[in-house]
């Protein structure tokens, strides 16, 4: 057990279950992306971490870029979510693989993919280390998702409980 402010936290996903899982979503865009040199987009600041293991894996060229959007809470119900962290790389005719910590409502993803259609990218991918199904608010069409999560607050690996937490090797699911 862990404790982030006023919080705690029980073990949910170790390391060791991530790697795993990491291997088997990165075989399969080894598979989609032979031959192809995409632009990866990791998505700041929880996917940093998911990213790293991610990109250590994959066999074709790629070139790695980072965005930040406006989080979540910042959102109006529109669902436009704002670039706060541009994207500098040309992506013109390119195929891009948006790199992310999570899919929660989905509203996050759904805004940004027509940002990245806008600058004329050619196809558009995620890649997100976890989902919740059970909290999908909007159509999203997600081809790479290395697990499956119940609705619940988690941290680690990336994720942080008020900007804390990121630097844990495993995932904690917050304690009711
Ligand atoms: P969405 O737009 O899909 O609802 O939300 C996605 C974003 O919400 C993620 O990129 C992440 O920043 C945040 N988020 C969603 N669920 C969790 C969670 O369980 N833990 C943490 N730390 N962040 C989450
Ligand atoms: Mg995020």
């Amino acid at each position: 057990m862990i404790t982030i402010k006023d919080k705690r936290f029980d073990l949910f996903i170790t390391n060791e279950q991530l790697q795993e899982k990491i291997d088997i979503v990165a075989n399969k865009i080894n598979k989609d992306y032979k031959g192809k040199r995409p632009v990866l987009v990791a998505i700041l600041n929880g996917a940093f971490i998911f990213a790293a293991d991610l990109v250590r894996r994959l066999e074709f060229e790629h070139e790695i870029h980072f965005a930040k959007f406006s989080s979540y809470e910042g959102m109006d119900t529109t669902g436009n979510v704002e670039q706060l962290i541009g994207l500098t790389a040309d992506i013109k005719d390119r195929d891009v693989i948006i790199i992310e910590d999570i899919v929660d409502t989905g509203t996050t993803m759904k805004s940004v993919i027509p940002q990245f259609f806008e600058k004329g990218a050619r196809s558009v991918e995620i890649a997100v280390l976890l989902m919740k199904p059970g909290k999908l608010e909007v159509p999203l069409d997600v081809k790479y998702c290395a697990m499956e999560i119940p609705n619940e607050f988690i941290v680690g690996y990336g994720l942080d409980y008020d900007s804390l937490g990121r630097n844990y090797k495993d995932i904690y699911v917050v304690k009711e």
